[in-house]
């Protein structure tokens, strides 16, 4: 199957092509030319199925025409190996539990397998691959991870100085070996226009085989939609066909654009529910039909901190009129003081930790649930981080800081790696140039 820029200025390519360049070249985001049925069959029997096998029958829809199945089934096995569970709070409230992966976050799911379809399509004896990724927090670390040790392909994990927790610091910048952290004095968004910068660069694109891993590589937004097929086998094993609306946590709305391709290629999603913080330009949208991107403001759930959603291109290509989106998609916005309020009552009222991104769906499913949702509606709202990637957050509202899995203890003994740099552009380039010698 082929894959086209969303500006289509540029012809379409291969899916080979799509992962390894990130970006087409006139600066659109690569999409799949269909979006093909998933067969009957798969549907009935998903409520017996496992995650992977889930996954694998999701992506053998998508990606036959393209993987080879023993290479795909491969993929999907090593990009999986931990759990999506459901946990259910309350009759017809589920929490999906996207966090028990190395990282404890969803993107570990993205990363992952895009480490995995990289290296396979990755030509060999070539030029390495080098891959900048701006992050405001989980794609660093869930990057680095999936990346780490893959030969010929290197990492550059560029966030914002100050603006990452501790922990999420020490996952992405003490592990060395192909992977440089670079802290930049500046936003996410100063981090981003420096990635996207570089590869609009002619002089380096000459240089370098560049490539991203920011949620706008299609090979990171595909294995998203895994879970989002395994969560309707959960839902459907306990509610049957009681119609189910997905409450997505956003910020680049990476995981909601992939959750619209499990549906548009004929999951039975009834609706999504798009949750932000004070970042509410997607909500704004939904509210007045125009599209307003600003400057990101800081919040408690920094991860969706993003003041112009590199995604929404995809949706906007997906549902190419305001009234067309409004049928599928609906969206909140919630401020910090009220994301701290629901923290506590889902802890006091259900004795379950939700870290802040969860909590911003959690507030956006009750309000839905107020305003539209039938009566028999099953939410489910994806828990994308583990509480104790924002422990200092959760500390702080809930009074007791959360237990980092045994896990992942060691890496706050660790030494950090980073290399402080200014979010001026020839800084950056020239950095490049000296740290990678081709
Ligand atoms: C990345 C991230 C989000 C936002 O996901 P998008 O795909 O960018 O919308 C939400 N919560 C957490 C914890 C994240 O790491």
């Amino acid at each position: 199957m082929q894959y086209y820029s969303t500006k289509r200025q540029v012809p379409p390519v291969s899916l080979g092509e799509a992962i390894l360049k990130g970006l087409p070249d006139d600066n659109g985001l690569f999409m799949p030319e269909q979006l093909p049925p998933l067969p009957a069959e798969f549907i009935d029997k998903l409520p017996h199925l496992s995650l992977e096998e889930a996954a694998l029958g999701f992506a053998e829809t998508l990606l036959k025409e393209d993987l080879p199945a023993d290479v795909l089934r491969d993929m999907v096995h090593k990009t999986l190996g931990f759990d999506a569970p459901v946990v259910w709070l309350a009759p017809h409230t589920g929490i999906l539990e996207l966090f028990h992966g190395p990282t404890l976050a969803f993107k570990d799911f993205g990363a992952r397998f895009m480490a995995q379809a990289m290296s396979y399509f990755l030509p060999k004896g070539d030029k390495p691959l080098h891959i900048l990724v701006a992050t405001s927090g989980d794609t660093g670390s869930a990057v680095a991870h999936g990346f780490l040790g893959i030969p010929d392909i290197t990492v550059a994990v560029l966030y914002p100085k100050g603006k990452v927790s501790n922990f999420q610091e020490r996952q992405f910048a003490t592990l060395g070996q192909n992977i440089t952290a670079i802290e930049i004095d500046g936003t996410f968004d100063d981090c981003q226009a420096l990635v996207k910068q570089a590869f609009l660069d002619e002089e380096l694109n000459k240089h370098f085989r560049l490539s991203s891993a920011n949620s706008i590589n299609i090979s990171r937004l595909i294995p998203q939609a895994f879970y989002y097929v395994y969560a309707y086998a959960q839902a459907a094993r306990q509610y049957g066909n009681q119609p189910v609306y997905f409450v997505v946590p956003s910020g680049n709305f990476g995981n909601l654009t992939a959750g619209m391709f499990a549906r548009q290629m004929g999951l039975p999603i009834a609706g999504f529910v798009a949750a932000t913080n004070a970042n509410d330009i997607v909500p704004k949208y939904l509210q007045r039909g125009e599209y307003m991107p600003r400057p990101s403001v800081a919040t408690i759930s920094n991860a969706m901190d993003v003041g112009n959603p590199s995604n929404f291109a995809r949706l906007a290509d997906m549902f190419p009129t305001w009234g067309e989106m409004k049928k599928h998609l609906y969206g909140y916005a919630f401020s910090d003081e009220a994301t701290r309020a629901a923290m506590q009552e889902v802890k006091q009222k259900y004795n379950y930790v939700i870290d802040p991104h969860g909590a911003v769906g959690y507030l956006a499913w009750e309000q839905f649930r107020k305003e539209h949702a039938p009566e028999n509606a099953v939410g489910i709202v994806l828990e994308t981080a583990h509480p104790a990637k924002f422990g200092e957050v959760v500390e702080s509202v809930l009074g007791e800081a959360p237990a980092i899995p045994e896990r992942l203890r060691h890496l706050m003994e660790m030494p950090k790696l980073s290399i402080p740099l200014s979010k001026d552009y020839a800084s950056f380039k020239s950095f490049l140039m000296r740290h990678y010698p081709n």
